[in-house]
């Protein structure tokens, strides 16, 4: 088989093949009309499709499975061409389409709550492979990939481990001459590296920073996270502090209610104490633990959680409680682990036509 070059490469318009306004016209059926193959762009010559065919390809994937959900959120297997696999979750929502998005395959951290970080590591995802997630599912949903306008960065892998190839992918989303997305609309979720967080303030995309933040104090931190060992808290907040300053976007730290283990009252004060502390304009969204097979941890219960809300709403924390979507497909945060979840999924090619 031809090698061929992925088209989502090229900086449209101007590095994309074909003669002058040819360009424009491909840039136009890649990202606004969601084109999977070359053969749809029927206002092209046959020569130049044919030219297309042979040297490039629009899909990363081998394979597209898709598990929907009761909620109405899919989850995606994708397999891509070296066999291995990752997956990304399309949530609908009455006012928006979001999309999860995966940036690495299996994660190097390895938290002990998460089901991601128990495959371990396979790779790091290239730019294409993580912007494709996002055509491949508007291009199933039968929908223009314009039409989804968040995507949160909160899939498999640790985003500012392979930061070159995010910020690639990203770049891509917020070209007005490819996705023309919001940065605002993208949210980035990191289980807090200070030089990378750093590094994304530098790279001045502009997109929303959300911190893993899951206990306020190191040695609880250091018993669920195996990168707090390297990183302190007050240090991880020194730079979610900077991030603030330097972007003046309100920052969402994560919290996922583990019990016995990070859900203390006191714990809830000592959260809030680190965000006033920086005057840091923050939201808190406590995430109820979402069960995995053989998961070393349990959740807090309901009331434990509502509890927990109360003391960071008291203390003038704006705190929402983040019940997950697409529990039942394996779809939730955390749960992102491979496994073909009952029922049995729609298998796609990867340039099948819309549904
Ligand atoms: N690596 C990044 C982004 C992917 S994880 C990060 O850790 O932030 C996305 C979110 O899901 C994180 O906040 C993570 O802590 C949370 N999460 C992981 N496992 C979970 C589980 N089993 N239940 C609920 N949330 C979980
Ligand atoms: Fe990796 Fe995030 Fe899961 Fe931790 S929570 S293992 S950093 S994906």
């Amino acid at each position: 088989m031809r090698s061929t070059r992925s088209i989502l490469e090229p900086k449209p318009p101007e590095e994309l093949p074909g003669e002058g306004f040819r360009k424009r016209q491909i840039a136009h059926w890649l990202y606004r009309r969601g084109a999977r193959d070359f053969d749809e762009m029927t206002d092209l010559p046959r020569a130049l499709r044919r030219e297309l065919a042979e040297n490039w390809r629009i899909s990363e994937f081998e394979l597209i499975q898709a598990f929907p959900s009761q909620d109405g959120s899919v989850k995606y297997l994708f397999t891509l061409k070296d066999g291995k696999q990752t997956e990304a979750v399309y949530l609908p929502y009455k006012d928006r389409k979001t999309v999860c998005l995966s940036s690495q395959v299996g994660c190097p951290v390895g938290c002990t709550f998460c089901a991601t970080g128990a495959l371990g590591f396979g790779r790091n995802l290239t730019p294409w492979e993580i912007l494709d997630q996002l055509l491949a599912i508007a291009h199933h949903q039968g929908i223009p990939p314009t039409e989804i306008r968040n995507v949160v960065l909160m899939g498999m892998g640790e985003p500012l481990l392979n930061l070159d190839a995010v910020s690639a992918a990203v770049r891509r989303m917020i070209d007005k001459n490819a996705l023309g997305m919001s940065p605002r609309r993208i949210t980035l979720s990191t289980v807090g590296i200070p030089k990378g967080i750093r590094r994304l303030a530098e790279e001045d995309l502009g997109v929303k920073l959300a911190l893993s933040l899951h206990a306020p104090d190191d040695e609880t931190r250091k018993k669920i996270i195996p990168t707090a060992k390297a990183y302190p808290v007050e240090e991880i907040m020194d730079a979610v502090a900077e991030y603030f300053q330097k972007t003046k976007r309100r920052v969402t730290f994560e919290y996922v209610m583990l019990k016995g283990i990070n859900d203390a009252p006191r714990q809830a004060r000592e959260v809030a104490r680190l965000i006033k502390d920086r005057r840091i304009v923050a939201h808190v969204n406590l995430i109820p633990f979402n069960p995995w097979e053989g998961a070393p941890v349990e959740g807090t219960p309901k009331a434990g959680i509502r509890r927990f809300a109360e003391i960071l709403e008291n203390e003038g924390i704006p705190t929402t409680i983040r019940w997950s979507r697409g529990v039942d497909v394996g779809a939730a945060c955390g749960q992102l682990a491979l496994k073909e979840t009952p029922p049995a999924p729609l298998r796609f090619a990867p340039n099948a036509p819309n549904r």
